[in-house]
């Protein structure tokens, strides 16, 4: 959708993007400066395959600070981006036949990841009335003895729902029953996490099952840091070692500039980070009252990361039932979105709330229109 918007715009059309999935702030200052730094300081070639040992340093801080993970450097591997930590976690443990837990609506690349593993995607559904989250015994009734990960991601894209500590703590019940299941934590929003109280992750809340946990992070989305491909994760040293196994036989170390501008985003100050917050609430608020205000659409309130996931079920005789069409009707009508069965939902769209607040009132003012 985000190349048919710019296919249309240059044509001379105004489209609003609410397709893209990165925050719209400009990275920080001193993350720029350590860029800058690090190639005048002749860091050009490359690094240790599984990432520079400061940044693991200053990974490690991170797990620790932000999302109570005591991680050792030694048992953490620096990716380029948080989705080769995933694909590589996958890709080093699935084997044809296995079976993989995966909540839906989910991020689009988990299926694909796990099927490219010869692995079986058992979809785990959330509803919008429950936001989107799921309970412990919903996803036990799903474990077979060929399950061997369930994928947590909070707050989770597409719908920005966040685990609380008490949905992870039965999850952990349900791990030390089946000792075969792994959990895949996919925390990459865990700074846009604006709910109250800390953020809640499984492997800080159940530290017995740490080696059964990996947990993925990274600076794209906390430090508007997209372009840079640099993701971090943390696990048994066997995953580690394995993931560390195929990076050093496909991609090679992430970039050694990149590596040095993420450890000054992890290292550096996060102060921002509470503006960020802000104003993406600020921006939700906005956007969920918008949009439950237009006729026939409806959305929960998202918690975290910067997307809402919105249930347009009593339009879609209009279209067929097929929302790949109503998202390209909003397109028509100057509106870029991505359908809902994108993320294996049905019915709807999502929309990133990454944008400011003008653009948002008048993409909201479109969508109103498109729809009446
Ligand atoms: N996980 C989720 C849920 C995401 O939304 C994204 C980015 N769209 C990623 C992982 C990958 O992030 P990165 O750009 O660091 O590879």
């Amino acid at each position: 959708m985000t190349d048919r918007a710019t296919a249309l715009r240059e044509q001379g059309r105004d489209i609003i993007s609410l397709s893209v999935g990165e925050p719209d702030f400009a990275t920080p200052d001193h993350v720029i400066e350590a860029a800058r730094a690090a190639m005048d300081a002749g860091q050009t070639k490359y690094t240790p395959v599984t990432g520079t040992m400061a940044l693991k340093k200053a990974a490690a801080l991170h797990f620790r600070r932000d999302l109570g993970i005591a991680a050792d450097p030694a048992n953490i591997i620096v990716t380029s981006g948080g989705k080769q930590a995933l694909f590589e976690a996958i890709v080093a443990t699935v084997s044809e036949g296995d079976e993989v837990i995966v909540p839906s609506p989910w991020w689009v690349s988990y299926p694909q990841m796990v099927r490219f593993a010869g692995g079986r995607v058992v979809p785990l559904r959330t509803h919008a009335h429950r936001g989107f989250r799921f309970e412990a015994g919903e996803l036990e009734s799903l474990i077979t003895p060929r399950t061997n990960w369930v994928l947590l991601n909070s707050p989770g894209n597409p719908t920005g729902a966040v685990y609380p500590a008490e949905m992870l703590l039965a999850l952990g019940e349900v791990m030390r029953r089946h000792l075969q299941v792994m959990a895949l934590s996919d925390d990459i929003y865990a700074p846009l996490n604006y709910s109250d109280g800390p953020h809640a992750t499984l492997a800080n809340l159940c530290p017995d099952l740490a080696d059964r946990i990996c947990t993925v992070s990274g600076v794209s989305k906390s430090h508007a840091m997209t372009g840079f491909r640099i993701g971090v994760a943390t696990g048994p040293g066997w995953l580690i070692d394995a993931m560390g196994t195929l990076q050093s036989n496909s991609t090679g170390n992430p970039s050694s500039v990149s590596q040095a501008a993420a450890v000054a985003a992890f290292e550096g100050p996060q102060d921002f980070l509470t503006d960020w917050r802000e104003i993406f609430r600020q921006r939700r608020d906005l956007v969920v009252a918008g949009i439950n205000a237009i006729p026939g659409l409806s959305t929960p309130v998202p918690d975290g990361a910067f997307y809402c996931f919105i249930d347009a079920s009593d339009h879609m005789g209009r279209f067929g039932g097929d929302d790949t069409k109503l998202a390209l009707h909003l397109l028509e009508h100057g509106v870029a979105v991505v359908a809902a069965s994108a993320f294996g939902g049905k019915d709807g769209f999502r929309i990133s709330f990454a944008t400011d607040e003008a653009t948002l009132t008048e993409a909201i003012h479109r969508i109103g229109k498109a729809l009446a």
